[in-house]
């Protein structure tokens, strides 16, 4: 993925892709001071773009570094990104870290960096493929209580037990696993929110332990003004055998119905389809929000 061709923003100016490096001693690869963004632009405009560069600058803030750029700054180098390499559809990874300056768990003094590289991310499947569902395992590992680790930042830290959980799935045969959170309560899976159906109101975990996507702020935000009814509340993983509609959403995943959790078994049905067509004609500019 290092040898592609493109220009990544780095520290306020664009270097060719295969050239994007840092040293390998690193402050924020090996002690995980890195913050970064997950953004996808359609149709040249990137989705939500103010709404990730906050979360950005807040996840760095909750890490007690501060970004030598404004938020305006790094809207503007966002879209510079996208144009630079010539796309109008993309995926747009902003990423902040301490560097190499010194070694240690301390690192008061290492200067904060900050790129921005985009590429293509088109969606794997059609509409109708989606619909069938995608299969969840059950995570080993769960979300980190937040007096354990910065649950509410969006932290590379916080992805180390999300790989594993991923690769264990995969080796399984599934395409990605639930994690519940310290407590036992079903949380979210390796990079996306959850949600559920029950005769016909939809249910979501509580989004104060873990990320509360901005996908997932958007897709309440379009069920209830389709009138349907949203509750946050805690839910435990044995109310899953009394759903019977399920859906991840993220920025990568957009609104992706799911099959099956381990043993429980959902059908994808209209709320998912409608909120999936929701979602993208939003997206694509094709239906504004008032
Ligand atoms: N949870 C995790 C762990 C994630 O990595 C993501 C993707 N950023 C989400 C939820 C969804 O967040 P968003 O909708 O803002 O992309």
């Amino acid at each position: 993925f290092d040898q592609k061709d493109g220009w990544i923003w780095m520290n306020g100016s664009f270097v060719p892709w295969k050239d994007a490096k840092i040293h390998v001693l690193t402050h924020g690869l090996h002690y995980a001071s890195a913050v970064f963004e997950g953004e996808r632009a359609y149709n040249g405009t990137i989705f939500k773009l103010r709404e990730h560069t906050e979360r950005l600058f807040h996840s760095a803030e909750i890490l007690d570094f501060k970004i030598p750029y404004t938020i305006e700054e790094i809207d503007e180098a966002s879209n510079a990104t996208l144009a630079k390499n010539g796309l109008v559809d993309g995926y747009l990874r902003p990423i902040a870290w301490r560097g190499s300056e010194a070694m240690g768990v301390s690192a008061q003094k290492n200067k904060i960096n900050v790129a921005i590289a985009a590429w293509e991310w088109p969606s794997y499947f059609t509409p109708a493929e989606r619909l069938k569902g995608i299969r969840l395992d059950w995570a080993k590992y769960r979300r980190p209580d937040p007096r354990t680790a910065p649950s509410l930042a969006k932290a590379s830290g916080l992805y180390m037990i999300c790989t594993i959980s991923k690769h264990a799935a995969e080796a399984r045969g599934y395409a990605d696993a639930l994690m519940l959170d310290w407590e036992g309560n079903v949380a979210e899976s390796t990079g996306a929110n959850v949600f559920f159906v029950k005769d016909g109101v939809i249910h979501t975990p509580l989004a104060d332990r873990f990320l509360n996507g901005i996908t997932r702020q958007t897709v309440i935000g379009l069920a209830k003004s389709r009138g349907l009814e949203v509750i946050e509340r805690r839910i435990a993983p044995e109310e899953l055998s009394t759903f019977s509609e399920c859906w991840l959403c993220g920025t990568a995943a957009e609104v992706t119905p799911v099959s099956e959790i381990g043993e429980h078994k959902f059908t994808p049905g209209k709320i998912s389809a409608d909120l999936m067509q929701a979602y993208t004609d939003l997206v694509q500019g094709a239906k504004v929000l008032a």
